[in-house]
Formats: structure tokens, sequence, C-alpha cells
């Protein structure tokens, strides 16, 4: 086997030291466990669907915009750069930052809240459980097994967040809510990064799509900041090129301030291996003032962006249409196509949100058109 992992630290995950998978399997000729679960999510049909799926803006807005799978890419690629830094398992969390997302519903978090009151009497719907579900489940790509069957730890760091009684049916993956104890660090790693990527990318995003301003960035300290060292030292800037290298300024202080304050907790800490990583505080951290920085600036987005009128007239659209969808199926699982069909007289409305849940923006507003439009069929 490959042995990639020889220069990782005594408290990264290590492939050959995995708490493995459901269905056992001889290990891959070329590749670390790791990696071939990073492969693995890369071939499913939940990662291709990714690129139509959306968060803020929906998938038919502009081709400008991130789409789910190329936030999974900035992801990754900032996960990857602090896990080298950490001597932390990077093939761990690309797997990781690359299946993060699978089980987002069409119209981000609009379609998940739908989708959860719908679901409300059934068990609810959360979209984090969901990817888990995707890749324990879902896929059907495999002659011997349902899903991807994936590590451990690559299912750990899928699982973010989870409530008592989901982590109770979940057994040995839900231990840690009930112990409240931490995942691997490249758990850790990754969730960071996801935040740095989107809370930056939907700044880009916000200043491209002309809902936000550039002058409404001066209040957010973190922003402006980096601005004004920008402007003095070119003045003149077009504002395009002001954006970006301002973005990218502030990813990079970001990855730096994790990386210091990282560093200075396992320093602490001195995990001697991925347990000592789960029992000890929380690892991998941004410092006070930065984490101080970096919640203004989300609660900026959530403020200016979020809840822009423009964005709430798509949101409700989405939601409806979600809700709408949902509805039709339960009422009428006719409606469904026979496969799904099949799914329901077995798993009852569990199923119908996983079709929906399934759909790209545009496939579910081509389906709720199908419904519900007189002359489409
Ligand atoms: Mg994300």
């Amino acid at each position: 086997m490959n042995d990639g992992e020889a220069h990782l630290a005594p408290y990264a995950a290590r492939s050959a030291a995995s708490r493995g998978r459901v269905h056992a399997e001889a290990p891959a000729a070329t590749r670390t466990d790791f990696q071939r679960d990073r492969d693995r999510i890369v071939h499913s049909t939940a990662f291709r669907r990714l690129e139509y799926k959306t968060q803020v803006f929906v998938n038919h807005e502009g081709d400008l915009f991130r789409t789910r799978l190329t936030h999974s890419l900035e992801v990754a690629q900032i996960a990857r750069a602090l896990a080298r830094a950490l001597r932390a398992n990077e093939d761990l969390v690309e797997a990781i930052a690359l299946a993060h997302d699978l089980g987002h519903t069409p119209f981000g978090h609009a379609g998940q809240d739908a989708l959860n009151d719908c679901m409300r009497p059934y068990g609810g719907f959360e979209h984090n459980l969901q990817s888990l579900r995707v890749v324990d489940e879902l896929e059907e790509r495999y002659a011997a097994f349902d899903g991807l069957n994936l590590c451990f730890e690559t299912r750990e760091g899928i699982l973010k967040h989870c409530s008592p009684d989901n982590a109770r049916r979940l057994g040995a993956l839900g231990e840690r809510f009930l112990l409240r104890r931490q995942p691997s660090l490249e758990a850790q790693i990754t969730n960071l990064a996801d935040e740095i990527a989107y809370n930056n990318h939907d700044i880009d995003d916000g200043l491209r799509s002309g809902l936000l301003k550039l002058a409404q960035l001066d209040e957010v300290p973190i922003f402006a900041r980096h601005a004004r060292a920008l402007r003095a030292e070119h003045p003149g800037l077009p504002e395009r090129r002001l954006i970006h290298e301002t973005v990218r300024r502030m990813i990079n202080a970001l990855v730096v301030d994790l990386l210091a304050e990282s560093r200075r907790r396992i320093e602490g800490a001195a995990p001697a291996s991925i347990d000592d990583v789960r029992a000890a505080p929380p690892l991998v951290a941004f410092s006070e003032p930065v984490r101080a920085e970096a919640d203004a600036l989300k609660s900026f987005l959530f403020d200016h962006l979020y809840r822009h009128f423009q964005v709430m007239r798509m949101t409700e659209k989405a939601k409806r249409i979600v809700r709408e969808l949902f509805d039709a199926f339960l009422g009428e699982p006719r409606l469904l196509p026979p496969d799904h069909r099949r799914r329901v007289e077995r798993d009852g409305p569990r199923a119908i949100a996983d079709y929906v849940a399934g759909m790209t923006d545009r496939y579910a507003i081509k389906e709720h058109r199908r419904l519900f439009a007189v002359g489409e069929i």
C-alpha cells in the first residue's frame, strides 16, 4: 500500500489505523483508504449534482456565482493547505470537504428549511445528516453494498452536528455528540475551511450580483482593514481587482491566524494520537479577536445578503416549490417515477424527502412545472 502518510504528525488520522468501513473490503492496491474514499465521492452521482445546486443564488441566476461544486472545491483547497501546514491528513480533509455538502437540497438553506417543515411529523430533515445518508445508503454504485462504504473517519467528518436523538440512532458515529467529544483534527480543519470559504465567496458573489455595495463593507472591520491597506498601496485600483485582492488577503489572514492559534492549542494539549484529539477541547480555532471579526462578517452577510429583499423573494419561491413538490408526492405517490415510488412503499415519507433533496435547482423547477403548470407534462 502507498505510504503517503509517513510524514504525518502523531495526532493525524491514518488510513492504516482507521476504525474501518461498515462492510469490510480488501485494501486498494495503489491508494490509501482515505484516498479511495475521496475517489468514491468524486465518482458519485450526488457529487456531480453539486454543479447545479446553490446556496444563496439560484443556479440559473448567472454563470459567475459559486455553486455547491465550486464551493466544495474551494473548501477542499483551503482544508488541504491547512492540513499540510499542521501535518494532518490531506487526503482525509479532501474527502470530507468534497462530501460535506452532498446532502444539500435544491435552493440551499431555503430548500432545507422547507423540507424540514414537511418532514417534521416524520423525523425532520437536516442536510448534514442527509450527506451521511447519501454516502451510507443512497448512492447505488457497488455490487456488494448500498452507499459508498466510506471509512469511519470520513463519515465522522461529514457529520458536523447532530441532535441527541439522532446521535443515539447512529451508534458509534453519534457517540461523540452524547459524550461531548471532538472529531478528528481533519474534521475540525474542514469545518473551519468551510466557514472561511463561504464567508469570503459570499462577499465576492454578493458584490458581483450588485446586492452588496462596496461602501457597505466599510462597516465590516476585516474587509475594511484590508481594503484600506490595499488602496494605500495601489491608489486607483479598479473596483473588480480591489474586491478580489481584498478577498484574497482576507482568506490569507484567516488561514494564517487559524494556523497560529491551532498550533498554540496543539502544543498546549500535546495530543499523541487521534484519540487524544477527540478527548481534548477543540484544537482548530481562530484567535479570539479574529473569531470576533469572522462573526461580524457572518452577521453582516446575514443582514445584508441572505436577508436582502431580492434574495428573500427567491428564497420564498424556493420554499414554495419544495413544499408543493413534497405535498404532491405525499398525497399521490403514483406521481413519482417507479423506482422512487417503490422506495416510498418501503420507506414512507423519508423516500420522498430523499427524492426532493436529490434534485438540482433546475430539476426541481422543471419538476414543479411538470406537476403544476397547465400545458406541461
Ligand atoms: Mg459548505
